[in-house]
């Protein structure tokens, strides 16, 4: 008997990596091992020194094939056993650690567009549909397209074991998010890149892909984001710490604006609820700021802060880390 392991793993495209996956079929009850692959066709590596080491780091339920089959995240080395350059995760894994005491949680957003025929799914061939305003959570034949899709995207994260809290429709017509969190830095940005891969996968089925470009659609339609929530055990307890981790974001902004996905300045312009990516500004319930300050937060006197600025295309495995990096660091003693 056997069983399947979907090895998944994150290459090295330019400028914004992709997801790779191969199946390894098992003994029944053998143990996850090390695995490798091609690295010179991923980018990953010159052909003459083509061989890349998968390192699995999390294993979960595979909602797609069911029964023992699993699938299986991985982080990509060198044949010595040390991270490749493209290897994000070990950082993230280490600040996780190194910062744990202070309990940092991550919850993202992740904003997506659906595609079917070269434009986005229910738009009409070489045009627009009506302007954006009812598609935002809506309901109806005429204003959401994709839900079947998404509705079995839900399903599927759930049965895999991942903390999805939320989907919904989103601004521009064809797009759409679901929730990932709170949870730890690393594990957060494990689950978002097991659930974009879920994502594609099952888009498959239903012959519609999903692209995470932040700004598929110039002109006055939304840009996708990945809006990311943080807190500390500290900022869960006292408000004056949501406001000194929204002022120390601001003392590094530059480095996260680098760091939050390709295109950037192409969606943080300023409107449809951005900031610009030029500037640095918090607010109380302000979709215009970079960092929002949900207006319960400031009720309660304790929670959390939303970093409004990554892209739906960054690297969670980078925007989880320099947050908790950024607040932990200044929050440290
Ligand atoms: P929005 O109003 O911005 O659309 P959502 O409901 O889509 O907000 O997302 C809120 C996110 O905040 C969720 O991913 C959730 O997991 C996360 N979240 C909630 N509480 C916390 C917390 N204390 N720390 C970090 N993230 C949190
Ligand atoms: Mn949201
Ligand atoms: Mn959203
Ligand atoms: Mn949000």
């Amino acid at each position: 008997m056997t069983y399947r392991a979907e090895y998944i793993w994150i290459d090295g495209s330019e400028p914004t990596k992709f997801l790779r996956s191969k199946t390894n079929v098992l003994p029944t009850g053998a143990e996850i091992p090390i695995w490798g692959f091609d690295g010179s066709s991923t980018n990953q590596a010159p052909g003459s020194e083509s061989d890349c080491v998968l390192q699995p780091v999390m294993t979960v339920p595979d909602p797609i094939r069911g029964g023992d089959n699993v699938l299986v995240l991985c982080e990509v080395l060198l044949t010595d056993m040390s991270p490749h350059a493209t290897n994000t995760r070990r950082a993230c894994a280490e600040a996780t650690e190194h910062y744990s005491h202070l309990e940092p949680w991550l919850g993202i957003e992740q904003e997506y567009t659906l595609y079917k025929d070269g434009r986005p799914l229910g738009w009409p061939p070489g045009g627009y549909p009506a302007p954006q305003g009812g598609y935002y959570c809506g309901i109806g034949d005429d204003e959401v397209f994709g839900r079947d899709l998404v509705e079995a995207h839900t399903t599927a994260c759930i049965e895999a074991g991942l903390a999805i809290s939320g989907t919904n429709a989103e601004v521009m017509m064809g797009q759409w998010e679901f929730q990932i969190g709170p949870l730890d830095p690393v594990t957060c940005a494990d689950q978002v890149w097991l659930a974009r891969w879920l994502l594609y996968r099952i888009g498959e089925d239903f012959g519609i892909s999903a692209t995470l470009d932040p700004k598929p659609i110039q002109g006055d339609w939304n840009g996708a984001g990945a809006h990311a929530n943080f807190s500390t055990a500290q900022m869960r307890e006292d408000y004056d710490a949501v406001i000194a981790a929204a002022e120390a974001l601001g003392k590094n902004h530059d480095y996260h604006i680098e760091n939050y996905g390709a295109g950037i300045e192409r969606r943080l312009t300023g409107l449809h609820e951005t900031a610009p990516w030029t500037e640095y500004n918090y607010g109380v319930s302000d979709r215009g700021a970079s960092v929002r300050i949900p207006w319960q937060v400031e009720k309660e006197r304790r929670g959390y802060l939303e970093d409004r600025r990554p892209n739906a295309n960054c690297d969670p495995y980078l925007v989880t880390r320099l947050i908790t990096e950024t607040v932990c660091g200044a929050a440290s003693p």
